[in-house]
């Protein structure tokens, strides 16, 4: 076995199974997805998109891909063909740009907010505020080709535990309040509150606090050059 299908298999014993695990390919080349792929991993996620427009358009079609980076309107035809879900949603005005690319192409396209929960300010998000008025607006009807199924969010990079613990736990609480907004009620997927937190730093805190999906990359793949 190599060593990319073994720390797979390893993942697979150690994730519950109601957990999704998100393969982050981004920078390695399409022979490693490959290996992933022959090891049973189907999900995979990249961050650029001419590289996801390539490995989509060269590897097998059963994959499905997760937009994980930070996305540009004019990048939309690039990306937007080839995903189940787009995690890094980061502005309304991206929210508005997806849900026209997807009326014009008659397509429903799943989303995640990305929310900032890190103290670093070079991370993308949204604030709490800005994530109720963007579900106001998608509750009024006001994007009829977009799904917003949940929440993304990426913690402080630090080997500090209470604080990444402290980060993961205002997604949770996010999540928890779009859940009893009633003005929200009726507006929202019947499955909102997907959460995607957990990266090979700390996807250990992130499974244990109820993570939906995590996005390891460097453990699964090695460092990227
Ligand atoms: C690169 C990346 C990951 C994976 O990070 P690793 O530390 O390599 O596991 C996860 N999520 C996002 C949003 C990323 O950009």
């Amino acid at each position: 076995m190599s060593a990319i299908s073994e720390i797979l298999h390893a993942l697979k014993t150690e994730l519950p199974s109601n957990v999704t695990l998100v393969a982050v390919s981004k920078f390695h080349p399409a022979e490693a997805v490959m290996e992933a792929y022959d090891a049973g991993q189907r999900v995979f996620g990249e961050s650029r998109p001419q590289e996801l427009q390539a490995k989509a358009a060269a590897l097998p079609k059963d994959i499905r891909w997760h937009f994980i980076g930070h996305l540009q309107t004019n990048k939309l035809k690039m990306v937007l063909p080839y995903v189940s879900l787009v995690e890094s949603v980061d502005s309304e005005h991206l929210l508005a740009a997806i849900d026209g690319w997807a009326a014009t192409h008659e397509r429903i396209i799943d989303v995640l907010l990305e929310m900032h929960i890190a103290a670093e300010d070079t991370k993308q998000g949204f604030a709490r505020e800005e994530i109720l008025d963007v579900l106001h607006h998608a509750a009024e009807g006001k994007y009829r080709n977009v799904r917003i199924l949940g929440l993304m969010g990426m913690a402080t990079l630090t080997d500090d535990e209470a604080v990444i613990r402290s980060d993961f736990s205002k997604l949770i609480a996010m999540r928890d309040e779009i859940r009893s907004d009633k003005g929200l009620a009726g507006g929202l997927p019947e499955n909102f509150g997907l959460l995607s937190f957990g990266m090979t730093h700390d996807y250990k805190i992130a499974v244990v606090m109820g993570a939906d999906i995590v996005r390891i990359g460097t453990l699964i793949f090695g460092q990227r050059i």
